[in-house]
């Protein structure tokens, strides 16, 4: 896809991928301010052009820590650009382990935050309607940030409130009133989808496929079977506080202010600090820990704020502040203003930025100099490999094909593999090649389909695969 881009902004890297497009990373070359743009095609949206106005429009409504910033929109031919914080953070998603979930401090502390911007979300006349943890992402302080209002509408105006009747969302995580199909409050809809992303942060499992009575688990859920998955695996006092989120009774389930009270939410639990180096899936090692040493190593010839390190820092000159916030348009602003309105704009970019990034690196010249930039995002559903490109591509080929997944070579160093999940659901993911000094990184990317089905599919290549895995020491040190 050829894109219009404005002068000194570089999209460098594709960050994930939607219904309707895609989400890439651009960055200022000159100030290094890195900014999120939503690509949305709208000949792909065209059976919904109203959609991608009211996400706009509400975007522009919103300013709140855990909210993701928006910046600004733009539009050029077919295509509608949306300005967004970048969230280097990654997804929430990623944080879970499937069928373990994460340690409790840490999921209370997304919770609450989920919870302030969901409040503040309600305050304004706002419902999300898709709250998941793809939605939900994580800056470098790893502070959670609601994302993607593609689904959000406004159910209060002028203090009146509207009853909703469309069936909207993703079904593990809509509340039993919406598939009933009648009128239903917003809000509560929307507390039932964050006791859905709890249980999966204390669980990394979903409870069920839907919540209605031909689902068994949530039968048993409903019969209070609390000695069965995923609730045996949750603490009482947690377990107390999804009783009340997953209530199937809208106008008895918990509301926020008595969330805000509530004793689990409310305890104070030891903190896990900043410098902790998690755990990596599957018992093995987090790639992020390697990344930021790599990355420190290079620390002189790339910009700090543009680290991938696990040290606090005390702001992040990367992200600039949205609009509302600043009375005046600082000089990185401005930068961020000539990319919103397209002032002095060249049509310069590659055809294909992850061409720009990855061209060079494998199978081709070896040793060519490598892009800082596709280091800025911290993921933990990648691994170095102890091999060359050849034998990863391979080895990977050969494992993926014996397990049965569809295989698909895309462009530069990047295959496509698709299946089917445990909930018979379609998955699909992107895995790029990437030679990172002198060795090989594979770096998993959901495409289309569930996040944690993802991890587990990710889990289970990564298994098969242990041979060439490189093996990297562990550090977890809890503050
Ligand atoms: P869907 O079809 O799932 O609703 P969408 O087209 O609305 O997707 P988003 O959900 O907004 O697109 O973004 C897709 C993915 O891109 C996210 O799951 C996330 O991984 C990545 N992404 C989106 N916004 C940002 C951001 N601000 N910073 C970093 N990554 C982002």
């Amino acid at each position: 896809m050829a894109i219009p881009f404005v002068e000194d902004w570089d999209l460098v890297q594709t960050l994930g991928e939607g219904a309707y497009g895609e989400v890439q990373l651009a960055v200022n070359r000159k100030t290094e301010e890195a900014v999120a743009v939503k690509i949305v095609d709208m000949k792909r949206a065209a059976d919904c052009p109203e959609n991608i106005k009211k996400e706009i429009c509400i975007n522009k409504m919103l300013t709140h820590a855990n909210i993701v910033k928006f910046f600004g929109h733009r539009k050029e031919g077919n295509v509608q650009y949306l300005f967004l914080e970048y969230c280097r953070g990654g997804e929430l998603f990623d944080r879970i382990e499937p069928d373990v979930g994460m340690p409790e401090q840490e999921a209370q502390k997304f919770f609450q935050q989920l919870i302030a911007g969901v409040e503040y979300l309600h305050g304004l006349g706002i419902t999300h309607r898709d709250i998941k943890p793809e939605n939900l992402l994580l800056d470098d302080r790893d502070q959670l940030k609601i994302s993607d209002f593609g689904l959000a509408t406004v159910f209060r105006h002028n203090g009146r409130e509207r009853l909703l009747n469309k069936m909207c969302g993703t079904l593990p995580y809509v509340a039993p009133e919406l598939i009933k199909l009648r009128a239903f409050h917003a809000e509560p809809v929307d507390i039932w989808s964050c006791g859905i992303v709890l249980t999966a942060m204390l669980a990394g499992e979903l409870p069920w496929d839907q919540p209605n009575d031909a689902c068994q688990e949530y039968c048993d859920w409903k019969e209070t079977k609390h000695y069965l998955n995923p609730w045996k695996k949750i603490d009482s006092l947690p377990l107390a506080l999804l009783c009340k989120l997953l209530t199937e009774t809208p106008s008895t389930r918990i509301t926020i202010p008595d969330l805000k009270k509530d004793r689990w939410l409310t305890k104070p639990l030891k903190k896990v600090g900043v410098k902790r180096q998690r755990l990596c899936s599957g018992g093995a090692t987090e790639t992020s820990e390697v990344l930021s040493k790599h990355i420190r190593s290079d620390a002189d010839r790339f910009p700090v704020a543009l680290l991938c390190s696990d040290e606090k820092t005390t702001h992040s000159s990367t992200q600039p502040e949205p609009r509302t916030a600043l009375p005046s348009w600082d000089s990185s602003s401005s930068n961020i203003d000539s990319l919103v309105q397209g002032k002095g704009i060249s049509f310069s970019q590659p055809a294909c930025p992850e061409n720009m990034l990855l061209s060079s690196q494998l199978m081709g010249t070896p040793g060519a100099s490598q892009n800082p930039w596709q280091r800025l995002v911290k993921r933990m559903t990648r691994f170095f490999t102890n091999v060359n490109a050849e034998n990863t591509y391979n080895n990977l080929k050969d494992k993926c094909e014996k397990m049965g997944y569809v295989w698909k070579k895309g462009c530069a160093n990047q295959v496509t593999i698709s299946t089917t999940d445990r909930r018979n659901n379609k998955l699909i993911f992107k895995v790029n090649l990437v030679e990172l000094e002198e060795r090989i990184l594979l770096d998993f990317r959901l495409s289309k389909g569930d996040g944690l089905e993802f991890k587990r599919h990710f889990l289970k290549i990564k298994k098969k695969l242990e041979d060439i895995v490189a093996i990297q020491k562990v550090v977890v040190s809890i503050t």
